[in-house]
C-alpha cells in the first residue's frame, strides 16, 4: 500500500468503500461514521432506481433515467458502474478523483462488482463488508424498513446470497449484530488506516527529518 501526493502537493485522501447485503444495516451506520469523522465525504451514486419516500435528488443519489445513465457510461463518467437488484448504480469518477487530490478521504455505499471495479482502478483502496448476525435478523430488518413491497424485499433476500459470497475479497469485515459495537469497529478500522507508515512518512517528512537529524 504505497501513498499518492496529488499535483496540489497534499497527501491524497484515502478511498474507503462499504458493501452489505441490503438489510444488513450498512446505511444507517455509514452515517452515523460520517457524523464521527466529518472530514470523510461521502460519494453521492447516479441510479435508475426510483426514490424511496423522504430520500432527496443530490442527498441520496442522483436520480436519472436508464437512458441518461446509459449515457453517461458511454461518456465514461463513472470510475465504477454496476447492476444491483435491477436498477443501475455508478460512481462518478470527477467527484471522487478531485476530492482525494484534494487530501480528502472518500467513502462509497457500493455493491461487490463495484468494489472489483474500484480495486482495480485503485488498488490502495480500503474496503469493509457488513454482515447481519443471522438470516432472521436480515429478514426482519428488510421488512422493518417497511418503504419497500413484498416483491423488492424477496428479491433483496434472495440476492443477499450473492453478495455475502464475495464477503472474503474485501479488506475487513465487520458483524452488525450491536449497532454501537460495529459502529466503533467501524470507526476503529477508519483511524488504524489513517495511521499506515506509508501515509505517515509523508505527513510528518518534516518531524521524521527533524527526529533522525544529528544536532
Ligand atoms: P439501495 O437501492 O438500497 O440504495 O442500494 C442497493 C445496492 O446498490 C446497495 O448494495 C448499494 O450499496 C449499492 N450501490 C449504491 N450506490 C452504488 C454505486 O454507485 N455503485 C455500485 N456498484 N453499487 C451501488
Amino acid at each position: 500500500m504505497s501513498a499518492h501526493t496529488s499535483n496540489t502537493g497534499a497527501t491524497e485522501g484515502t478511498l474507503f468503500m462499504v458493501a452489505a447485503p441490503s438489510g444488513a444495516g450498512k446505511s444507517t451506520l455509514v452515517n452515523a461514521l460520517l457524523e464521527r469523522e466529518p472530514s470523510i465525504s461521502l460519494s453521492i451514486s447516479h441510479t435508475t432506481r426510483p426514490p424511496r419516500p423522504g430520500e432527496q435528488y443530490g442527498r441520496h443519489y442522483y436520480f436519472v433515467e436508464r437512458t441518461e445513465f446509459e449515457r453517461e457510461v458511454v461518456e465514461g463518467i463513472f470510475l465504477e458502474h454496476a447492476e444491483v437488484h435491477g436498477n443501475f448504480y455508478g460512481t462518478s469518477r470527477k467527484t471522487v478523483q478531485d476530492l482525494l487530490q484534494q487530501g480528502r478521504d472518500v467513502l462509497l455505499e457500493i455493491d461487490w462488482q463495484g468494489a472489483a471495479q474500484i480495486r482495480k482502478a485503485k488498488p490502495d483502496c480500503v474496503s469493509v463488508f457488513i454482515l447481519p448476525p443471522s438470516r432472521t435478523e436480515l429478514e426482519r430488518r428488510l421488512r422493518g424498513r417497511g418503504s419497500d413491497s413484498e416483491e423488492v424485499i424477496e428479491r433483496r433476500l434472495r440476492n443477499s446470497r450473492g453478495e455475502i459470497a464475495h464477503a472474503h475479497e474485501f479488506d475487513y469485515i465487520v458483524v452488525n449484530d450491536r449497532f454501537e459495537d460495529a459502529l466503533d469497529t467501524l470507526q476503529a478500522i477508519v483511524r488504524a488506516v489513517r495511521q499506515r507508515s506509508s501515509l505517515q512518512c509523508q505527513r510528518h517528512e518534516t518531524l521524521i527529518r527533524e527526529l533522525l537529524a544529528n544536532t
